[in-house]
């Protein structure tokens, strides 16, 4: 039994065997036992892979003979007679016959256990050879994936994905019903993986720094999600008492979920902080309903050009921007969708548009041409999007807003396509609202610092705290390395927290934060303290937040914004958090079981 401790970044349990997900370079690589009577087809994926492998290294040889290149073709050679050697090719098979993994594992452990044999030998000559096989190993893999018809469809059953990092395209291509949990080597809680894991119900540990190399196919983890442990090969006392925590869905008390679902962010005594949903389309919307959210507060409109193979249409975007409306119009009748535009770039690369010039160039690309400044480059996209949201917005439920938003350049420039796109619509005698409020996100500090500036161009704000506390303390957002620095009660963070919402106010427009800092009982109830109008997180974590607010007052509120910003500037993030938990033990002390 081995214990992984990495970053608890969806909450839940789970028991499964390991699905090992590999990235390598473009090439995912899965790992997973196969499903009995499976063997045959296997051994021959082998064969056909082990076949076209030896016709790339003789087609190479061949030429390198011809270009006069006898030294470099000799180590092809040496390639070919590791891919022919029947003692690896013989342990390769038995591991599919016998251990019952499918062949990218068996490929991968027989040639671990050869390069381990090589390295420890005496003669500099064999010692090199490591390197041949890792080359051997590489062009094998890529042979066999490109005889899978789909890597991510061979997650044929219930398991635990293990993987170094995925990416929002890997992740959303995974079969939801076999997916249990997630265990990466690298993410953060507010990692894409992260976000999605919560949005789909499914608990996740990030952060685990070389979980993939600890466990091997189909071996048996346990997954807390909520304090951020993986246990492998468990003995079986473990084993029996994790699977209690799992048998009982949520480790919530039902008391908790009820109040939480049905206050949905009314405050003790008088006053309310409305929370909201944030969604990806892709993830089905079902899971929202009954958590007590009162509309969507962030729909992420780029998971509509995941795995595209071409841009979604006007037509296409605006139904699936209807279907967002009418979803929200059955929470409540006032219920809103704040459908964000086209947020790619960075860490969001599309398949469809990754293939593009103006990403692969990028050497910086969270720094580059990303979200709003990609839409305003290609204003053909843009208006097609806008022209979409406007025409779901018909029925008067719908809210636009802008991402990644430095100045009021970008905010002028947009109004201005949005006008056309309206004209045009006009021209074609297609309805739309009128009055439709078009807001902006504040997630770069640029924004946050000029917010008063900003605001006269914007009918409302939402903080994106995700991107905001990753540019201002320079830490990135999906690197476990630099979790310590990524501060949502930073003193900076603080200030333009502070900053931006006393700007809203003074301009009188709505601001509300919809990063996921709001779903931290800590960090959420800090932003309705400083007057964060709206709240909006993952559904599953508004019951949580919103049992919270509904035991404390708004005078409550005051005195917990007091205590934290008492610390003063000259306090770490970490020192800030101490006395926000402090002063909920104080004043709310069940707070533990409830703040889970
Ligand atoms: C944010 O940055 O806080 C945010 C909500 O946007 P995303 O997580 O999609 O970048
Ligand atoms: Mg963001």
């Amino acid at each position: 039994m081995r214990t992984l401790t990495g970053l608890p970044t969806a909450r839940g349990f789970a028991i499964g065997p390991v699905f090992i997900y590999r990235g390598d370079g473009d090439v995912p690589v899965p790992e997973y036992l196969l499903e009995p009577g499976r063997e045959g087809d296997e051994l021959l994926r082998l064969k056909r892979a082990r076949n076209e492998a030896v016709r790339d290294l003789e087609g190479l040889i061949a030429v390198m003979n011809e270009r006069g290149g006898k030294a470099e073709a000799k180590i092809f050679d040496c390639h070919l007679m590791f891919l022919e050697d029947p003692m690896l090719a013989e342990e390769t098979e038995r591991r599919i016959t016998v251990d019952r993994v499918n062949a990218e594992s068996a490929v991968k452990q027989t040639i671990a256990g050869a390069r381990a044999k090589f390295a420890r030998m005496n003669d500099p000559y064999f010692r090199e050879r490591v390197r041949d096989l890792d080359d051997v190993e590489r062009r094998l893999l890529k042979a066999l994936v490109g005889f899978a018809s789909n890597p991510h469809l061979e997650l044929r059953a219930p398991a635990i994905v293990v993987a170094d990092d995925l990416t929002p395209s890997e992740t959303v291509q995974l079969p939801r019903d076999f997916v249990l949990g997630f265990a990466t080597n690298g993410g953060s809680t507010t990692s894409h993986v992260a976000l999605l894991a919560r949005a789909m119900g499914i608990p996740a540990v990030t952060g685990l720094g070389d979980i993939t190399s600890v466990v091997r196919a189909g071996e048996t983890v346990l997954l807390d999600g909520t304090s951020g442990v993986v246990t492998v090969s468990p003995d079986r006392e473990t084993m029996l008492r994790f699977r209690d925590l799992v048998e009982r869905p949520e480790a919530l008390s039902e008391e908790v979920l009820s109040v939480g679902r049905r206050t949905a962010g009314t405050l003790r005594g008088e006053g309310e902080v409305p929370l909201f949903a944030n969604v990806h389309p892709g993830v089905p919307f079902d899971d929202i309903r009954g958590q007590g959210a009162r509309g969507i507060g962030l729909y992420r409109s780029e998971y509509l050009w995941l795995n595209a193979e071409r841009e979604p249409t006007e037509d296409e975007q605006a139904a699936a921007y209807r279907e967002a409306a009418d979803f929200a119009a059955t929470l409540s009748p006032m219920a809103t969708v704040t459908i964000r535009a086209l947020d790619i770039g960075g860490d969001k690369m599309m398949s469809v548009l990754s293939r593009q010039d103006a990403f692969r160039r990028e050497s910086n690309p969270f720094l580059g041409n990303r979200s709003i400044r990609y839409l305003l480059s290609n204003p053909g996209v843009f208006r097609t999007q806008l022209k979409a949201v406007l025409r779901a917005s018909a029925a008067g439920n719908v809210r636009l807003m802008y991402p990644m938003v430095s100045c009021i350049d970008e905010l002028q420039a947009s109004a201005e396509i949005l006008e056309e796109s309206k004209r045009e619509l006009d021209r074609e005698g297609v309805a739309y609202d009128r009055a439709l409020k078009v807001g902006t996100m504040i997630e770069v500090p640029a924004a946050a610092v000029n917010a008063a500036a900003i605001a006269r161009y914007a009918d409302f704000f939402s903080i994106g705290t995700n991107d905001l506390i990753q540019y201002t303390m320079a830490a990135d957002r999906g690197n476990e390395a630099v979790a310590t620095l990524y501060q949502p009660t930073n003193p900076a963070i603080l200030k333009l927290m502070r900053w931006t919402i006393a700007a809203a106010k003074k301009r009188g427009i709505s601001v509300g934060v919809c990063g996921e800092s709001a779903a931290d009982p800590l960090v959420g109830v800090l932003w309705a303290a400083m007057g964060a109008d709206t709240l909006s997180m993952s559904a599953t974590y508004i019951p949580v937040i919103s049992k919270l607010l509904s035991r404390l007052t708004r005078a409550d509120l005051d005195d917990y914004l007091k205590a934290a910003e008492s610390m003063g500037d000259g306090a770490t993030g970490r020192a800030i958090m101490d006395r926000c938990r402090q002063w909920m033990l104080a004043h709310i002390p069940d707070f533990g079981n409830i703040a889970i």
